[in-house]
């Protein structure tokens, strides 16, 4: 079992008990609704044909159409795209979008495949499951080893079967019908997050200094918005090293640099620093955007932040929360801090139902509004079982779910 799953089950457990959920109810939400396994075979590029196994796991469709990422990657299991599918439904459901979870991919080497070749093996996917996805059933977005190309190739493929039909996926081109402000979504989520969580305690993101691990689409828009609000971002990191400047990075000079460079590492503005110590620095708040498990039972001890903001998956293990728990360190969970992205995903799907654009001020407006609002349910959740952010989002999404399983009469 993978530990994403273990971590899963366990947030998972500790919810359905607050809600005293009977056993009865918690295997119909931690089990999936439906898991699609389809073969495609594609020409390469040399005239030989290969053949790579696609999963889709639908995993719970009470709430509304099933919504999450198709990755391309070598290593995606059954068991992993399970427990990622199940994240989802608690996601969706603690932002209350009107959407379920899925996951899914193709057990590939993206990086090895020409362009023309992941085309076909898109077309090869949909040709597949067109029938089990599409915009009232299951709305696919980017992640790992796929991006807005790759949706455009589904929409064109999706429409052969169906007619037009860009709401079949999101994190599309403009062009084709992806939203303004999809791209700075998940960092604007991240901001809104933070600054409900210091506005109900008295505190300002401009007046705190931050660390961010990863300096990605999540990690530098995150490092942009909040210097913009006047926060002073000290250290960031990418695959390439770490660098640190306590009067604060010039972000407009480091956003130069990575263009150019193709990393933070190196930046004549900041002193270099080794990565592993950026979670662990003396600033206020530490935001890991970069991957899962970097926080965990070996270093959690040393975190001196007194606040942790979840913008990437899974980057505190449950043993490292335990911890942080018992430090006074604060964690915004990540189906809550990096709900951003799948909530501006929500209103691309909408736009398209529409018919219709929405500016960028409109997108940006609607976000806040839904991270207030997803806020104040998890702060009732946690003042009402005195528990952390963590379990409150998870008893609120599981509340939210068996209410819409009962309500449908199949409970
Ligand atoms: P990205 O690929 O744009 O950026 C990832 C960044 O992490 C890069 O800067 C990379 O160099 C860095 N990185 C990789 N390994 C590292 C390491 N060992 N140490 C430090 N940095 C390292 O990805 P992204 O879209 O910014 O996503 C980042 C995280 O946020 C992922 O965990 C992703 O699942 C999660 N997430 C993303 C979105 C989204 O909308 N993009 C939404 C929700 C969650």
């Amino acid at each position: 079992m993978s530990s994403a799953t273990e971590a899963t089950i366990e947030n998972f457990t500790r919810a359905a008990r607050i809600l005293g959920l009977d056993r009865k109810m918690q295997t119909r939400l931690i089990t999936p609704a439906r898991e699609i396994k389809v073969e495609c075979t594609v020409e390469l590029d040399d005239g030989s044909i290969g053949t790579y196994i696609a999963l889709r796991v639908q995993h719970d469709r009470s709430r509304g159409p099933m919504k999450g990422g198709i990755r391309y990657h070598p290593q995606v299991d059954p068991d992993e795209a399970n427990a990622l599918a199940s994240l989802m439904t608690w996601k969706t459901a603690m932002m209350d979008l009107p959407f379920g979870g899925a996951k899914g991919g193709i057990n590939c080497d993206p990086t090895r495949l020409s362009d023309g070749e992941l085309q076909r093996l898109t077309r090869a996917f949909v040709e597949g499951v067109h029938d089990v996805i599409g915009p009232d059933t299951d709305i696919p977005a980017p992640d790992m080893g796929t991006n807005a190309t790759t949706m455009g190739w589904i929409v064109d493929e999706y429409s052969k079967f169906h007619g037009w039909s860009p709401a079949v996926v999101t994190g599309k081109p403009i062009a084709l019908g992806g939203s303004l402000g999809r791209d700075s979504a998940t960092g604007r989520g991240v901001l809104f997050a933070l600054d409900n969580h210091l506005r109900a305690t008295g505190g300002a993101v401009g007046d705190l200094t931050y660390a961010i691990q990863g300096y990605g689409n999540v990690g530098a828009w995150a490092a942009r918005l909040i210097a913009a609000e006047g926060g002073c971002v000290v250290a960031v990191s990418d695959v390439g090293g770490a660098i640190r400047n306590d009067a604060g990075i010039d972000l407009k000079a480091l956003d130069a640099f990575v263009a150019k460079e193709g990393s933070v590492a190196s930046f004549e503005g900041a002193e270099s620093i080794n990565a592993d110590t950026l979670l662990t620095l003396d600033v206020d708040v530490v935001i890991p955007a970069a991957l899962g498990e970097v926080i965990t039972k070996h270093n959690a001890q040393d975190v001196r932040a007194t606040l942790i903001v979840e913008a990437a998956n899974h980057p505190v293990t449950p043993e490292a929360d335990v911890i942080l728990e018992k430090k006074g360190v604060v964690v915004l969970p990540d189906i809550y801090a990096n709900a951003g992205g799948v909530t501006v995903s929500y209103m691309e799907w909408v736009q398209n139902l529409q018919r219709y654009r929405w500016d960028e001020d409109r997108v940006n407006g609607e976000l806040r509004i839904a991270m207030a609002g997803a806020f104040e349910s998890l702060q009732t959740t946690r003042q009402k079982h005195g528990c952390s952010y963590r379990t409150a989002a998870f008893v609120t999404a599981i509340d939210r779910v068996q209410q819409a399983t009962i309500l449908r009469g199949v409970g």
